[in-house]
Formats: C-alpha cells, sequence, structure tokens
C-alpha cells in the first residue's frame, strides 16, 4: 500500500516523518500523477484556506473530491480535518472544502486565549492509555452525522465535551497534530485498521 502526503503547504514532511518511522514508503502527493500513484493519502496541518486554494491552482482539487467519494483511505490533521468536512462554521469567505467526511467543523474553534494547547485524552483504538494530544488553532466537530464515530474528544473549561477525532468508513480525522508527537499510535491505526479495512 503506497501512501500519499499532500505536500502544497503545512507540515507535510511531519506526517513523512512519522509514515517512515512506522515503516511506511510515503510519498509526496503535489500532482495528479502522484496522487493516482497513492492508494491512501495524508492531509497536514497547515492552512486549510490556503491549502484549498493551491490543490485548486495545482488541479488536484476534483481529483481528490473524486478520489474521496471512490473510497480511497484519507486522514486529515487539523487543517486536513477542516478540508474533509462537509460543512465549516467561521470560515473565511467562499472557503470550499474536499468533503466526504458528514460533520460541521468550527474553525479555530478553542479560541484565542488558547491558541495552543496539549493535553491527554482518550482514543479509541483499543488502547486503553491516553494519547498525548497537541492542539494549534484547533477546529472541533460541532455536529458529527449518524455513520461518524467519535474516537475521541475534548473538555472545555465550561464542562462542555467536543468531538476532536472522528471517522466515518476509510476517512479519519483529528483536531490535534500527532505527526508533531514522537507517539505512532493515531498513523497506526490509519494504516492497520483503516486503510486495511478492519474498521467499516
Ligand atoms: N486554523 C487552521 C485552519 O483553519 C488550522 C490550524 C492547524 O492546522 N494547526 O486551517
Amino acid at each position: 500500500m503506497k501512501i500519499g502526503v499532500l505536500a502544497l503547504q503545512g507540515d507535510f514532511r511531519e506526517h513523512l516523518l512519522a509514515l517512515s518511522n512506522l515503516g511506511v514508503a510515503a510519498m509526496s502527493v503535489r500532482r495528479t500523477q502522484e496522487l493516482d500513484a497513492v492508494d491512501a493519502l495524508v492531509l497536514p496541518g497547515g492552512e486549510s484556506t490556503t491549502i484549498a486554494q493551491l490543490a485548486q491552482t495545482f488541479g488536484l482539487f476534483q481529483p481528490i473530491v473524486q478520489r474521496i467519494t471512490q473510497g480511497m483511505p484519507i486522514y486529515g490533521s487539523c487543517a486536513g480535518m477542516i478540508l474533509l468536512a462537509d460543512k465549516i462554521l467561521d470560515s473565511t469567505p467562499g472557503q470550499r472544502t474536499f468533503g466526504g467526511l458528514d460533520v460541521t467543523v468550527r474553525r479555530n474553534a478553542f479560541g484565542r486565549q488558547v491558541d495552543s494547547f496539549e493535553g491527554d485524552i482518550a482514543f479509541s483504538d483499543g488502547n486503553p492509555e491516553p494519547i498525548r494530544a497537541l492542539f494549534i488553532r484547533a477546529p472541533w466537530v460541532e455536529v458529527a452525522g449518524k455513520n461518524v464515530e467519535i474516537m475521541a474528544s475534548a473538555t472545555t473549561t465550561d464542562g462542555v465535551s467536543h468531538p476532536v477525532a472522528v471517522r466515518q468508513g476509510a476517512i479519519l480525522a483529528t483536531s490535534f497534530h500527532p505527526e508533531l508527537m514522537a507517539d505512532g499510535r493515531v498513523h497506526r491505526y490509519f494504516i492497520e485498521q483503516v486503510c486495511n479495512g478492519k474498521v467499516k
């Protein structure tokens, strides 16, 4: 299985490294021929508006939408989650997403005071140990469709719990950045469970 990382903007190098640390041959995707060569795709953290615009410029926008529709396994972290969401709140005017994930996400949801923070959260991959999650101007999921599995949530100071990791079929998304942490659990889950079709 060849996994690609969309390498237009954002922390794609960290995703490539996280995948290669798990022994997976990962490649950068910047053009349609490269997209055609991969079986699965990772959308990095970064700036969702910029990534969407560059995807348009590089002729990748529609091809990515098409591959998602055809069931290609795809994982997005942070900006990548926003790009997979069918609906976004607090978007910039005209902001487009690839979509496919039946959720509404709120951009920069955790607010300005807490632009960036780390926390231990449960992640439902079968391992009872929490994972250390790093959030940077992160979105959260505001509404999730009935076929969306909520795999992790974070509780804000008002006591409200917000989904921060979700999966629907072959689409996985996290508000946080496992590519910036040493532990490879989320990438391993994506490779071993999502890409291998072990979770439906
Ligand atoms: N706030 C960014 C956006 O809207 C996402 C931040 C991130 O990926 N760390 O795209």
